[in-house]
């Protein structure tokens, strides 16, 4: 599809006729991206709605950890809401999450998937007969241990930038590289997903041990592999923050996994 909608109408600020007016799969995945980055400035212009986010911010928290201590994991799935809720409203415009057209369903799971090298806390499945992505945090690490909340957050953040371009990019210019790519963590994605960890951490919504489950360069590494494409210049992927060593390190270890699935006759979906 070459015309998409101006993206004007998903970045609105929004009153609740307003969000009527986003019809899915209509824009095009580098303007939302841009739009996300430009809106995730959390120290710049803000909405009304990122303000009162922002405002009410620490007494959602605190609320949250009354109820369920302190050292909090994400045991469930009214933690997980209150999150997604604070990022829906703060970077994507309240799109994702509001009274009588949810986009998102929020599930938490008591198992935890491993994909071998590349293990995974969660899962973001578009239904698109219903408009809808289904996102499932697992509750449990490798080790079978409770999650941690700040890996849960980023893994509940990780699938909500999944989320919002499946179902507001257009989807044949979504797939492209710089949409969401084959795998989803294509250049748009990238250019979102390297940006909002920072402003949660400036802004005190996470701490910043937030950074050490932000593996990027892995999600690049099966992106690279699987679409053929070669590593992105320098200056891209200082952009996103990505060391280039590990991403090297990443994609050998990602071709050693596909050769040893397809030696067991495994075919990924
Ligand atoms: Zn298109
Ligand atoms: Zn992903």
């Amino acid at each position: 599809m070459d015309t998409h909608l101006p993206i004007a109408m998903m970045a609105t600020s929004a009153q609740p006729s307003e969000e009527e007016s986003r019809p899915l799969y209509s824009f095009s995945p580098v303007e939302l991206a841009s739009a996300v980055v430009q809106t995730s400035n959390l120290s710049a212009d803000l909405s009304p709605r990122q303000q009162d986010t922002l405002a009410t911010l620490k007494m959602k928290i605190d609320a949250l950890e009354t109820k369920y201590g302190k050292e909090g994991l994400f045991e469930n799935e009214d933690i997980l809401r209150t999150y997604a809720t604070i990022f829906d409203d703060l970077f994507f415009f309240g799109s994702l999450i509001s009274p009588g057209q949810n986009r998102i369903i929020i599930k938490s799971i008591d198992k935890y998937y491993a994909h071998d090298i590349h293990p995974r806390m969660g899962e973001s499945v578009h239904i698109r007969s219903r408009g809808i992505c289904e996102i499932s945090i697992w509750r449990l690490n490798e080790d079978g241990q409770l999650g941690y909340r700040n890996l849960s957050a980023m893994t509940l953040l990780h699938e909500m930038v999944h989320a919002f371009l499946m179902l507001y990019a257009c989807g044949p210019c979504n797939k492209s590289w710089d949409g969401g790519g084959v795998t989803g963590h294509g250049q748009a994605w990238l250019d979102i997903m390297s940006i909002l960890p920072i402003e949660l951490v400036q802004h005190g919504v996470l701490d910043s041990s937030v950074f050490e489950f932000l593996d990027l360069e892995s999600d690049l590494a099966a992106e690279l592999i699987d679409s053929k494409r070669e590593i992105p210049d320098e200056t891209t992927l200082e952009g996103w923050g990505l060391n280039r060593k590990r991403l090297e390190k990443e994609m050998m270890e990602y071709q050693v996994f596909l050769a040893e699935l397809g030696e067991r006759g495994v075919i990924l979906p």
